[in-house]
């Protein structure tokens, strides 16, 4: 079991040899298929058995995480640390916050490598296959550090709230580089460049929000696919899906 980070810690935590899990239907989905609509022939299950195996030789699931104090609040604003991080609605979606935290998470770059040799060798369908479980791969990844943060903040009295992520739910993907000064994925390898592009490119980069009046109230939806089954504080009872 790994053990949940101080949510309030303001030095950089890096979580290694953090746990994978591959949904079968979430790798699907980057591929097109609609649940419980488009049945997976078994030529394709094979495949996707193929890559799943491949790629969890390849992959190195790691995260750096960092908190800052808030410094003050709007209705689409939150400035802390100098930064002004322009969020549509942030305040009625997440209330008042004592602190954020931002999060790198990465499955590193020997993925994307094998998938450009096997495009080079026009294995096609593999190589599809192979960037779709890194995609699923990196997704659950972010999930399990977001859940991870939530039971050690409530650990310690404090709520941590769904993670938000530049280019998403309106957050402008510019602020890239805000957050980045706010949690830099160095100390994990990962960079950012000037049109904020992360390499490597199976990376999630998130913020959340902490305090003891935070508002989750999406707590029964979590609990339901969260990664942490013996959650002293779970709501409602874990789902198998860790779709989000
Ligand atoms: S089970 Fe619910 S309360 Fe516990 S860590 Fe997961 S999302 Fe948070």
């Amino acid at each position: 079991m790994i053990g949940a980070p101080s949510v309030l810690s303001s030095i950089p935590v890096v979580l290694d040899d953090l746990p994978l899990r591959v949904d079968r239907d979430e790798v699907l989905r980057f591929q097109g298929y609609k649940k419980g609509i488009d049945v997976p022939t078994g030529d394709v299950v094979a495949l996707f058995d193929e890559a799943l195996h491949l790629g969890e030789q390849l992959m190195r699931p790691r995260a750096v995480y960092r908190a800052l104090r808030v410094d003050g609040q709007g209705a689409d604003l939150i400035e802390v640390a100098g930064e002004r991080l322009n969020i549509p609605e942030i305040l009625r979606l997440w209330g008042r916050l004592e602190a954020v935290g931002g999060a790198i998470c990465t499955v590193g770059d020997d993925i994307e490598t094998r998938v450009r040799a096997l495009f080079d060798q026009r294995e096609f369908p593999l190589a599809v296959m192979l960037d779709s479980v890194g995609s699923a791969a990196v997704e659950s990844l972010a999930e399990f550090v977001n859940d991870l943060l939530c039971q050690g903040g409530l650990a310690a009295g404090l709520r941590v709230t769904n993670r938000v992520s530049p280019g998403y739910a309106g957050w402008d993907t510019a602020e890239q580089a805000a957050l980045w000064r706010l949690c830099s994925g160095a100390p994990i390898g990962v960079t950012l460049n000037s049109s904020c592009f992360m390499t490597p490119a199976k990376t999630i980069s998130f913020l959340v929000g902490i305090g003891p009046e935070a508002r989750v109230d999406h707590y029964f939806s979590q609990c339901r696919r969260c990664w942490m089954r013996d959650c002293a504080y779970r709501r409602a009872p874990a789902e198998t899906s860790i779709h989000r």
